[in-house]
């Protein structure tokens, strides 16, 4: 086994569906009985903030409730054998609850808020308990809306999670159905990745190279018996 390799898992919302939290696509385009257009852009927190604040104040409290998945603590375990880096997609902090020490959110972390004004990405605030009010606002004076990117803005975190997936000698995707970009061109950075896997129930039919072993099962099935076998995978080389 060898510390100076590094496995990359890049997560999606699958990660988390056993943790109870729903995943997006396949609830039929609405996303917890709601259209994205009205929860999820720029556009819909301009016309209605509190709609939006309520729709994540609520999905706040489904995450903290929520507890990480056995798959997420076998993520975890593989930094007894290897350096892990993960990047996810997702808003949740479970991947850090189960222990995670490498973990970059390229959506956000539904966890902080930021400034609604012209310095969004200077500085993000933990938000302690489960709401964000309407009388949160920035050392600016700008309302505070939630650390999350949404549909239509840019990906401040991309480029940093780029470096890391060319870092990559084994790369893990995981839960996510390789359709929201630019997320999803991110595993094109993993050239020089020897190992790559897609573990997913739909992995059989997700657009990834030939060179991926799909792995068509879910997150936490799919990452069962993965230890062993990445272990030996990397004491072998
Ligand atoms: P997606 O909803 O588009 O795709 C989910 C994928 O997970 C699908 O391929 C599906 O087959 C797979 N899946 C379903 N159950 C699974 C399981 N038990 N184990 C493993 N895989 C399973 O999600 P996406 O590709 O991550 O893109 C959606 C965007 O929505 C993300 O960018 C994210 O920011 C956001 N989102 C986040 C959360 C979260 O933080 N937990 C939840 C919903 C949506």
């Amino acid at each position: 086994m060898s510390k100076t390799q590094t496995i990359v898992v890049f997560s999606g919302a699958g990660m988390s569906a056993e943790s109870g939290i729903k995943t997006f696509r396949d609830v039929d385009g609405l996303w917890e009985n709601h259209r994205v257009e009205d929860v999820a852009t720029p556009e819909a927190w301009l016309k209605n903030p509190n709609m939006v604040t309520k729709f994540y104040n609520e999905r706040r409290i489904s995450i903290i409730e929520a507890t990480p998945n056995e798959a997420h603590f076998a993520i975890t375990k593989l930094e007894s054998i290897s350096n892990v880096d993960i990047v996810t997609q997702n808003i949740d902090d479970l991947h850090e609850r189960a222990g995670s020490t490498s973990v970059h959110h390229l959506h956000g972390n539904i966890r902080y808020s930021k400034s609604s004004g012209p310095n969004q990405e200077r500085e993000y605030y933990r938000i302690d308990g489960f709401e964000l009010t309407e009388s949160d606002v920035c050392p600016e004076g700008f309302r505070l809306r939630p650390h999350v990117v949404w549909f239509g803005e840019s990906v401040p975190a991309f480029e940093n999670a780029a470096a890391i997936l060319e870092k990559a000698d084994v790369l893990i995707v995981i839960g996510t159905s390789l359709q929201v970009y630019p997320a999803a061109g991110l595993i094109d950075f993993a050239q020089n990745a020897a190992h790559k896997f897609i573990i997913d129930p739909k992995a059989d039919i997700l657009s990834v190279p030939d060179d991926y072993r799909r792995v068509s099962a879910k997150a936490t099935e799919g990452m069962l018996g993965f230890f062993d076998e990445i272990k030996n995978m990397l004491s072998d080389e």
